[in-house]
């Protein structure tokens, strides 16, 4: 029998050992996942709403417990756990009160007596999630999906099994019909399985590139809707004008928050010639303040990583980047899965650390000369997902918005998700949205309405 074993990446201890579902339970629960169809998707916007309701008022209730279990799969620090767990709560809240008015029929005036587009859902849809938000990018799945009228099933992370029951916990407790949303307990092998079987209506992914391009090939050979939620690798574009001590607070957070394990984290920070000696020696003041330690800890901002290959991937990328010329001004230490929170300066375009994805506490630096030059740069990236550009002249900054190539552009602010926001990347950051209208319609039928008297 094949089994997931689940590590405590800061005491390197097994939490537990999960059984992997068997190809007859994924099938199992498939079939009783598309028999719940039929009934729920005949249920009232009302019925989902108050069920929802539910749902976002047991994570408020038990913020600390749902916390705790991924602070112990993936060490994410406690205090940024709890504020994940709380962020579910409110997408919850979001599609409970807006889904309604954004799934009304929209009538189109033709030469019918009537002609509109219905919304309506398309059944059973998979989700393959990772383990960097484990509860967040799910509940961003789920709520919409689930409102529509969907089912949704998960397939987690491998090391994040415990999360993905406690989502499954999280429904059911708060009323919702059995089957409505399932998690599979499988390694990626056993995803393809699930695509082509034929009660499976689309997919969605999030996480790497490789798992997103294999993910939509077996999805397009099916002829099935896949949303793909990938990589990044944002820029931080640092124009001369900007409030410093402002813009030094949100670069931190931009790059470090969630020990650098963030698809939309400012990775490449891009800064003005003239103000780069300066701001970085008062950037590194505040990269030093950072507390690093036991992630169960209140007061701990940097956690270890989730995995200790993931935080060797990290130290590879940094130690070849020092390789090729880059400056280290602090950190580049690992010790387990804990990678010191690094800056890098006098990085250029053809490095490690700016041409890849650096998934882990570490900030690249670069200057520019002007803003032609930081705009090229900032593109300059097989990504999409997000810039962030700071300066005191907003009118300028958007009108160079339309110059970048990615899903957001944020002014004097990190690149962040709100449900009412859509959210998505372009290039090889993927396509699709999530969130807002445009994300509760990805998974829907746009039916065509039509009659004449
Ligand atoms: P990952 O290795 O791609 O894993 C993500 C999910 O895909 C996991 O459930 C994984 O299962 C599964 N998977 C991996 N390979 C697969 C395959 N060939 N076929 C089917 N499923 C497969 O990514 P990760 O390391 O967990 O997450 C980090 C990446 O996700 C980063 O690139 C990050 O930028 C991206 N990300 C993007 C967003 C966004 O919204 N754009 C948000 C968060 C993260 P197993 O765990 O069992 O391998």
């Amino acid at each position: 029998m094949s089994v997931t074993s689940s590590l405590n990446p800061y005491s390197a201890k097994e939490i537990k050992v999960y059984k992997n579902h068997t190809k007859s339970q994924v099938e199992e629960i498939i079939e009783k996942a598309d028999k719940r169809f039929y009934n729920w998707r005949e249920t009232s916007f009302a019925e989902r709403r108050k069920l929802m309701l539910a749902a976002a008022q047991e994570l408020k209730t038990n913020a600390k417990e749902y916390a705790e279990t991924m602070t112990l799969e993936m060490g994410k620090p406690i205090s940024q756990a709890i504020a994940e767990v709380e962020k579910c709560a409110w997408v919850c809240e979001y599609y409970a009160e807006n889904a309604e008015k954004q799934l009304q029929p929209e009538i189109v005036k033709t030469d019918a007596h009537k002609s509109y587009v219905s919304y309506e859902p398309l059944g059973v849809v998979l989700a393959v999630m990772p383990w960097n938000y484990p509860y967040w990018q799910v509940f961003r799945f789920a709520a919409p999906a689930l409102m529509a009228g969907n089912i949704g099933i998960l397939k987690h992370a491998s090391n994040v099994f415990g999360c993905a029951l406690n989502i499954e916990k999280i429904f059911k407790k708060a009323g919702f019909p059995e089957h409505c949303f399932s998690t599979l307990l499988i390694g990626s092998d056993a995803v393809e399985g699930v695509i082509q079987n034929k009660k499976v209506k689309a997919v969605t992914l999030t996480g790497s590139g490789p798992a997103g391009s294999s993910v939509a090939s077996i999805a397009g050979k099916n002829i099935k809707k896949s949303v793909l939620e990938l990589g990044g690798s944002n820029a931080l574009v640092v124009l001369a004008d900007c409030d410093v001590d402002k813009t030094i607070d949100i670069c931190v957070q931009a790059r470090f928050q969630n020990t650098g394990q963030s698809c939309i984290a400012g990775k490449r920070l891009l800064i003005d010639e003239k103000i780069a000696e300066s701001f970085l020696e008062k950037m590194l003041i505040k990269v030093r303040e950072l507390k690093s330690g036991d992630p169960m800890d209140k007061a701990t901002y940097i956690g270890p990583m989730a995995r200790k290959d993931l935080a060797m991937d990290i130290e590879k990328q940094v130690n070849a980047s020092i390789k090729s010329g880059a400056k280290l001004e602090i950190g580049g230490k690992r010790q387990g899965a804990y990678f010191e929170p690094t800056v890098l300066s006098n990085v250029t375009k053809d490095m490690t650390v700016f041409e890849e994805e650096t998934f882990g506490p570490v900030l690249s630096v670069t200057t520019f000369k002007n803003i032609e030059e930081a705009i090229e740069l900032s593109n300059n990236s097989k990504f999409g997902l997000g810039v962030s550009i700071f300066t005191k002249d907003i009118k300028e900054a958007e009108k160079l918005a339309s110059r970048f190539d990615e899903g957001a552009v944020f002014i004097n602010d990190l690149v962040k998700s709100d449900p009412r926001l859509p959210f998505g990347g372009v290039k090889q950051s993927g396509y699709g949205r999530e969130l807002s209208e445009h994300g509760i319609r990805e998974f829907l039928n746009r039916k065509t309405i039509y009659i004449k008297k």
